[in-house]
């Protein structure tokens, strides 16, 4: 089944020989005014491989069909005498017309790759990429363009890229105090339309067609393959220029399907993983994705292709970060190897990812990028749902509750969280939800989330699963009672409280500060904008959520007590304090933790519907949240050793 693995390990390393400052990359177009030459990746053994040359993007007869000589391992080479510039084409070697694996410039709906004669904004169009120094110190925000800006009222480009360049977005990104935006899939994906952004069209786009372009719809003119480029870097200096980092959501481990797929018409079964029958000669795929493929990182040039791709945004976009969809679908070498190669570029260049897969894959679970395996990957976070599931309740079942339903026995599982998932003295990891040991080895390995754009947002779960808080049939917003509304607001600033005091790295669904609901709907990947888009209004209606929200952020922006980055560091100043009773989580960061101008920051979640007694060393302390409300510069003062904290809700002092 293998077949070409060696053939293509010798054909990689003839083709790096060969290639200049410019790395060979599947398929590739090498214009000049004179002549354009076209070079593709496919097995030596078809019979045919031809380029189509075409005037559009998308519709028409091909002006001309010209025969690829395989002049290489694999390799397929043509040169086309004239000048191009302008000119769409497909590669066919009989699996159908495709614009090959690694097109860089597409026409509409990316049928057909694109020849630009000059390549948008090629140098200087970003002098200033943010830095941070610990991927602990990043604020992540999780976006979808069509979400974010679809109804916002003074938006030029609602659910364009062009809208995070606005400067209500920027201002909005600002004051909330986000230094990193993940961006929900934006390379070229197949689920919208792009010939009819006329009609209101909405997916996530976890459905990968170009892997290495700008989607179309997220463009200004999809049918210009110039403008996607354009539109996508400006975006990125706008983001940089105020200081905030872009992290994009890379898809490599499956495709919209096998048939259609670029991989598949280029190197038929190469880059997929499953079985060939030996009696029918049929290929059994395997499905690890849930989306009815997986691709096979472990196979050279597949490996290969993610590693060039990651390079290729980092390079020629300037993206400062990925987040792996479903990284138990890769396997740990391939992760190591791109992190590796980012380090090459920039060892800021943040690496995350979903440590689990959706089905079974055909690779042992001990080979694959899953969350028990990130000692294996330094440099390399994963989400956690441990914290996630403990504040919130299981994935499996949004009418269950946890932490904050009041329900006893994840109190452990939080701690974990808030250690950053690392091995600590005082956490009992045989009472941890799913880790059953720590599965980073620092705390920069997890990610720290209550909410992402999968499964309900944090407010539609806790409609769901908070029985006081039900409007049944359907939970709504609107329908609560301002009593329910209140009891709603607790609980979504304690859950955050959590977040953004854990030592891993805080990540958050975009609208969140906005009491964002999706009224209930669990997966809104298709859903129309009238539940997936922020309600702007909630900025004015609930200005008490963004408040917190803004200051909590502040609160750690400020204060490195909250991101000390190293495991030691954390087991050095992080206790936690012993409390009577269940629902009731306290901690301390002692002795100027990681520098801190504060002495001993204390920080007390209780989750409980009654207010909470906790003993604390003695001191003279200055509080700087409670009852919904943070402050740095003081809510008040209060000295003694024992403090009350208020129902559902966090308390944080300091000395
Ligand atoms: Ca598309």
């Amino acid at each position: 089944m293998i077949r070409t693995t060696l053939l293509a390990s010798l054909f990689l390393l003839m083709v790096s020989k060969n290639s200049t400052a410019k790395e060979f990359c599947f398929d590739e177009v090498t214009y000049s005014p004179s002549q354009t030459t076209f070079r593709l990746f496919a097995p030596k053994s078809a019979k045919k491989v031809v380029v189509r040359l075409y005037k559009d993007g998308q519709a028409g007869k091909a002006l001309k069909t010209v025969k690829m000589q395989c002049t290489g391992e694999d390799l397929w080479t043509s040169t086309v005498q004239g000048d191009l510039r302008g000119s769409f084409y497909t590669f066919d070697m009989g699996q159908g017309e495709t614009p090959g694996v690694f097109a860089k410039a597409v026409g509409v709906n990316g049928k057909r790759g694109a020849i630009l004669g000059e390549w948008p904004m090629s140098d200087d169009w970003d002098p200033v990429r943010p830095v941070v120094k610990s991927p602990v110190d990043l604020v992540v925000y999780e976006l979808h363009h069509r979400d974010f800006s679809i109804a916002r009222k003074e938006a030029k480009y609602p659910g364009k890229f062009m809208a995070l360049t606005e400067p209500w977005a920027i201002e909005h990104l600002k004051q909330l105090g986000v230094n990193a935006i993940h961006i929900l899939p934006s390379y070229d994906y197949g689920s919208v339309d792009e010939t009819k952004l006329d009609k209101p069209q909405y997916n996530w786009g976890y459905d990968p067609v170009n892997y290495n372009v700008p989607e179309g719809s997220y463009s200004t003119n999809p049918y210009d393959p110039a403008c996607r480029i354009k539109e996508f870097k400006q975006m990125v200096a706008a983001l940089h220029k105020a200081g905030i980092a872009v992290i994009l959501d890379v898809v490599y481990n499956h495709t919209y399907d096998i048939e259609h797929s670029n991989f598949q018409r280029t190197y038929p079964d190469y880059y997929y993983r499953g079985e060939r029958s030996e009696v029918r000669g049929e290929m059994a795929y395997s499905n690890g994705s849930g989306c009815g493929n997986e691709t096979a990182s472990e196979r050279p040039m597949m490996r290969r292709f993610m590693i060039e791709s990651v390079k290729y945004w980092a390079k020629e976009y300037h993206i400062d970060g990925f987040r792996f969809d479903l990284m138990g679908v890769h396997d740990i070498e391939t992760m190591n190897q791109i992190r590796q190669e980012l380090d090459a570029i920039d060892p800021t260049i943040f690496v995350y990812g979903e440590g689990w897969s959706a089905g079974a894959c055909a690779l042992p679970n001990e080979k694959l990028g899953m969350k028990a395996n990130i000692p294996q990957m330094p440099g390399i976070a994963a989400f956690s749902d441990d914290i996630r599931d403990a504040l919130r309740g299981p994935f499996s079942d949004d009418t269950k509750g946890a932490f904050l339903a009041g329900i006893s026995g994840e109190e452990e599982s939080l701690k974990a969280g808030i250690a950053g998932m690392i091995a600590h003295p005082q956490v009992d990891y045989a009472k941890v939800n799913y880790s059953k040991v720590p599965y980073a080895l620092q705390p920069t390995q997890m990610m720290s989330y209550v909410s992402c754009h999968d499964d309900m947002c944090l407010v539609d779960r806790l409609m769901a699963s908070i029985p006081t808080l039900a409007s049944l049939p359907t939970p709504l917003l609107s329908r609560l009672s301002p009593l329910q509304t209140e009891e709603l607001i607790r609980l979504d600033l304690l859950a955050q409280t959590a977040i953004f005091t854990s030592q891993g790295i805080p990540f958050m669904l975009s609208g969140e500060e906005l009491l964002r609901t999706k009224k209930g709907v669990h997966n809104s990947f298709e859903s129309p904008d009238s539940i997936n888009q922020l309600d702007w209004t909630h900025k004015t209606r609930y200005p008490q959520v963004f408040e917190y929200y803004k200051n909590l952020i502040a609160l750690r922006k400020h204060h490195p007590a909250f991101r000390l980055g190293s495991a030691d560091l954390v087991r050095r100043h992080l206790d936690f304090l012993p409390v009577n009773g269940n629902c009731l989580v306290a901690f301390r960061l002692k002795n100027y933790a990681g520098r801190d101008d504060w002495r001993n920051i204390i920080v007390i979640l209780n989750a409980r519907k009654e207010s909470a007694e906790v003993a604390v060393p003695n001191a003279h302390y200055t509080v700087v949240c409670q009852d919904g409300q943070v402050n740095e510069q003081g809510l008040g003062t209060f000295s003694g050793n024992q403090v009350t904290v208020g129902p559902q809700s966090a308390l944080i002092l300091h000395d």
